[in-house]
């Protein structure tokens, strides 16, 4: 019996160790089984996109409910504080959460501040005996807690997203059971945090200028839609300020993307700076922002402004490429429930447009300019058919040599048949096309008509150079050259027959790219004029630096001949300048044989204006050539 109840007892232990490890090997059964049905739970939900929350809550539950009285808990891990925070704790007092929330990780900082800390798992079976626990241990004991094993939660690089843990009410060391319970958890975790990750990232891209940072045009538009809807229940109104930078094509261009890309992130976070809290600062696309202020007075939205300004007032400075300077130009629209966030976007804008041609800093968006809005958008939307539908023409007004008295060139001078409002000047639809852009369209077709001209005035043996005339924008454009050299290909008209005109002001305005564009058509043959010249300001060492032929003195000078002893004195600066740099001088708009008197005294070469001829067609243009014998280019 002895033997017996001595190998009995070997036999009870070996068989309850048996039972043991069968019960054991059940338990891990069961929760493996639980694990994968929590699984399939926190899969659904990440699929479902529920907060990220809610998808952990879950997991803890579904450990809980089947690991015998545990308490599970995940925490955050803030790698910037280094801080971890409370995010799934279904089972724990909230004032035990609240204790623990926040902690800075650290190796004393309880079981899970130890494992974020070391990013590995900590084991604490008795919280009153272990040190790591020093400064919880109280916390803990008002709470029942005995026992925390901690899993460090990590992403696929080792980096600490959180921890898993779970609690004991009494001290306990945990099975391999359930360390594997808590490491495959850990994993879970990590899994939905870092789809979480993702998905908040995507959703920030979605709605964040890359460049900037700021709010793009979608969330822009969002959030004004938001305050609109705002502002009927409070009655307040909304300012939409719509900044667009000077000239930023220009800094691009000439100095750079990289750099373009520093002034406009330099730009944003003054922009940013100069707001109240509230306000939304959006980058709208390229060189533009909107600032949307909310529950604003007319004049606050004008002291918003007058801040803007002064916030790009200070010149950027580079790291390498030293000071520059960015002007901007604000248009206002305050809106209120009435409209949408599109309309108060475009009426902002259309203010703009409206400061940007006046050349003044900022404008308010009234309902004068809303018409006149809408008149220029007709103008624009007819103006594109114009083209196709054959309504422009070119007219050619002769230049005479003063010399010989007989025709040496022709300007080609563009003219729009609308048939509602008769023949429009350029200088209205001009502009026009430079705003939409159209201008590159309609100055190729100009390029091409009057090419094709002179190249039929040749052929007719009455040669003669043709003048075209560049605007701004034109002269921007990279292809420019290309699209010449094209045109003169296309008409096989000789380089020297074709002069282009560009405006002092726009070559002033636009210096660095204006000059390339110009050393690139001196270098194909074509003859360059610098129109409408005295009213800017060149400067004789840049006028000697651009490869030009002639200028043309303004007709604002040539009217106050003989009247205006100050336009008398600017005209014989001018002559004598084109002398000193040995180039040609036109002079226009010359309207009476006094006029035509006192320019010959000055030593002007050439003249043009409807005292000498008018604009005319073609055929009238060609007549008077035959009628002055043919000459060579002058
Ligand atoms: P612009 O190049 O200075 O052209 C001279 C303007 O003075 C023309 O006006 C011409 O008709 C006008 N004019 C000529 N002689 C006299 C005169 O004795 N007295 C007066 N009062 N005016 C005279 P237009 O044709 O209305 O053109 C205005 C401006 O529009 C042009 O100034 C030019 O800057 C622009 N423009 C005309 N055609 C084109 C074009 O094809 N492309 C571009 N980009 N601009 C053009
Ligand atoms: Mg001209
Ligand atoms: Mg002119």
């Amino acid at each position: 019996m002895g033997d017996a109840a001595g190998h009995g007892a070997t036999g009870n232990r070996r068989q309850a160790l048996l039972i043991n490890q069968e019960h054991a090997r059940l338990l891990d059964l069961g929760r493996a089984q639980h694990l994968l049905a929590a699984h399939h739970e926190v899969h659904e939900l990440m699929l479902a996109e529920a907060p990220l929350g809610e998808v952990l809550t879950r997991l803890v539950r579904g450990i809980e409910r089947h690991a015998d009285g545990m308490i599970g808990t995940v925490l955050l891990f803030d790698a910037e504080t280094r801080t971890l925070g409370h995010c799934a704790a279904p089972s724990l007092p909230r004032s035990y959460v609240e204790g623990i929330d926040g902690s800075v990780v650290g190796p004393e900082v309880g079981s899970c501040g130890a494992a974020a800390y070391h990013g590995r798992e900590v084991i604490v079976d008795d919280i009153e005996h272990d040190p790591r626990w020093r400064a919880f241990r109280q916390l803990a004991r008002d709470h029942s807690l005995r026992a925390c094993w901690s899993a460090p939660v990590l992403d696929a690089s080792g980096e600490v997203l959180g921890t898993f843990a779970l609690y004991y009410d009494a001290p306990r060391k945990p099975s391999a059971g359930e360390l594997r319970l808590i490491r495959q958890s850990s994993r879970l975790a990590a899994v939905a945090i870092e789809r979480h990750r993702v998905h908040a990232e995507l959703k920030r891209l979605a709605t964040r200028d890359t460049l900037t940072g700021l709010p793009n045009r979608a969330l822009l538009v969002d959030r004004l839609t938001q305050a609109l809807a705002r502002s009927q229940r409070t009655g307040s109104e909304i300012a939409v300020v719509f900044c667009d930078l000077d000239d930023f094509k220009l800094v691009n261009d000439s100095l750079g993307h990289e750099l373009g890309d520093w002034v406009l992130r330099e730009v944003a976070g003054r922009l940013a700076a100069a707001v109240r809290p509230g306000d939304t600062v959006a980058r709208f696309g390229g060189d533009e922002f909107v600032v949307v202020a909310d529950g604003i007075t007319a004049g606050g939205a004008l002291r918003l402004a007058q801040r803007l300004h002064g916030a790009l007032d200070a010149p950027f400075v580079h790291p390498a490429s030293g000071e520059h300077a960015v002007g901007t130009t604000l248009g206002i629209a305050l809106a209120d429930a009435g409209v949408s966030a599109e309309e108060a976007i475009r009426r902002a804008d259309n203010a703009l447009y409206d400061a940007k041609r006046a050349g003044v800093p900022t404008r308010v968006y009234s309902h004068e300019l809303h018409q006149r809005a809408n008149e220029r958008l007709k103008l624009h939307g007819e103006l594109r058919r114009a083209l196709a539908r054959e309504q422009l023409r070119l007219l050619y007004q002769p230049v005479f040599d003063l010399a010989s008295d007989r025709v040496v060139a022709f300007e080609a001078l563009m003219r729009w048949d609308n048939p509602q409002l008769g023949s429009v000047s350029p200088a209205r639809f001009i502009p026009a096309a430079e705003q939409t852009g159209l201008i590159v369209e309609l100055g190729e077709w100009a390029l091409r008509t009057a090419a094709a001209q002179a190249r039929r005035w040749a052929e007719q043996g009455t040669p003669v150079t043709v003048a075209v005339n560049l605007s701004a924008r034109q002269l921007l454009d990279p292809e420019l050259p290309a699209r010449v050299e094209r045109a003169l290909a296309a008409t096989e008209l000789s380089a020297e027959l074709l002069i282009v005109e560009v405006t002092e002001t726009a070559l002033l305005d636009h210096d660095v790219l204006a000059a390339r564009s110009l050393a690139a058509l001196a270098a194909l043959g074509v003859h360059i004029a610098l129109d409408d010249f005295g009213t800017g300001y060149s400067s004789f060492g840049r006028l000697r630096r651009l490869p030009i032929d002639a200028i043309k003195i303004d007709r604002e000078f040539v009217a106050g001949l003989g009247v205006d002893p100050d336009a008398n004195a600017i005209v014989t600066a001018i002559v004598g300048l084109a002398r000193g740099l040995d180039l040609l001088v036109t002079a226009e708009g010359v309207e009476t044989p006094e006029q035509l008197e006192l320019l010959r005294e000055q030593g002007v070469t050439h003249v043009q204006g409807f005292h000498l001829g008018r604009p005319q067609d073609p055929a009238a243009a060609g007549a008077l050539l035959r009628r002055d014998g043919a000459h060579g280019p002058s």
